[in-house]
């Protein structure tokens, strides 16, 4: 089969590889769509021990089971949408359905072959159904979206009426919109890139701001009344978005992590203490949270589509290498490596 392999630091490309063989508790998936990730990208970019080639990545993504589903019920035929992070099944965390949270959990195209590939094993674990009214696009991004309903359920219990979104990429877009669809929020979203701030415009943010020239505190403040965000999600995590989000939040605010680029930054503590912040890291999605973004997009209260580009499988390096490079006008790039 025909895979996008990464096959050594700054290396990618498609190649034919053996196509994989569904294992006890597995099915074979015929890919229909997979997304290509920020965290891929930002993996490939910095060389980082996350994802060592050789491997052939991407965890966003959805397709027909084509072999096996004893356990499941996903039989041949079946149409289903994989999560990204598959737990042991056995402890307590699993249990509970939380398998990100998994000690032992395995992720795709990290610890385990992904989805840029014509066929991909999957654990009967990690399937759900996808929904006949969505197209395989939208479907492929149940992952991050549901990464931004779970992103949503850590904020609940706290004010959310002004959210702060630092980052118009494809998480902060979702974080966005479901702020605005679960939370009735209204959301300031910031970006360096335009044409990002055009989507999260167009997508119903208050303001979509370029934190690089504009006063972040006074453009809040505009909107708000005086006020300053009850809730920051840093889509970024970079020092400068991490030290942003304490510095900006309200006093008794929410500040959400769930951006993952510079792990050890020097930040201001005392904001935490002095400002009583309740400082939450997100990650991943639980099935229910791919469930209910699902239920999002049916009803067209997230728009996972217009703001998304497709590639075929002959383009898809050349895409990966532009959206590294920073020169692809497309926010979000989702592979179709098939015909459907
Ligand atoms: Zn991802
Ligand atoms: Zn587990």
């Amino acid at each position: 089969m025909k895979a996008l392999h990464y096959s050594d630091w700054k290396k990618i490309g498609l190649v034919d590889v053996t196509e994989p063989q569904a294992a006890s508790g597995e099915v074979l998936v015929r890919v229909a769509a997979c997304g290509i990730c920020g965290s891929e990208l930002e993996s490939f970019r910095s060389e980082s021990p996350r994802r060592t080639p050789p491997l052939i990545m991407g965890h966003e993504f959805c397709g027909h089971v084509v072999e096996g589903g004893s356990e499941s019920g996903f039989t041949s035929g079946a149409k289903v949408i994989a999560n990204a992070v598959v737990g042991c099944g056995t402890c307590s965390d699993c249990e509970s359905g939380n398998d990100y949270l998994c000690t032992r959990r395995r992720v795709f195209g990290m610890n385990m072959d992904g989805a840029f590939a014509e066929y991909v094993r999957v654990p009967e674990r990690a399937i759900l159904h996808w929904p006949s009214s969505l197209s395989a696009t939208e479907a492929s991004l149940a992952e991050p979206a549901g990464n931004a309903v779970h992103v949503f359920r850590a904020i609940n219990e706290f004010d959310h009426k002004r959210v702060l979104v630092l980052g118009a990429g494809p998480i902060g877009l979702f974080c966005q919109q479901v702020c605005q669809a679960l939370g009735g929020s209204d959301v300031v979203v910031t970006d360096p890139q335009s044409g990002r701030r055009d989507v999260a415009s167009r997508l119903g943010a208050r303001l979509a701001v370029n934190p690089m020239e504009t006063d972040l505190v006074r453009a809040c403040q505009d909107v708000w009344s005086g006020n300053g965000p009850d809730v920051v999600i840093d889509a970024v995590g970079t020092a400068a978005t991490k030290q942003q989000s304490l510095a900006i939040a309200s006093v008794g605010g929410a500040i959400v992590w769930i951006g993952l680029h510079s792990d050890q930054v020097a930040i201001s503590s005392y904001l935490i203490t002095l400002k009583e912040l309740r400082v939450v890291g997100t990650y991943g999605a639980s099935a229910d949270d791919m469930k209910q973004a699902l239920d999002l997009m049916v009803s067209g209260d997230i728009d996972a589509s217009t703001w998304v580009a497709t590639v075929d499988f002959e383009n898809s390096a050349n895409a990966f290498m532009e959206l590294v490079d920073g020169t692809h006008a497309a926010t979000k790039v989702v592979i179709n490596p098939g015909s459907d």
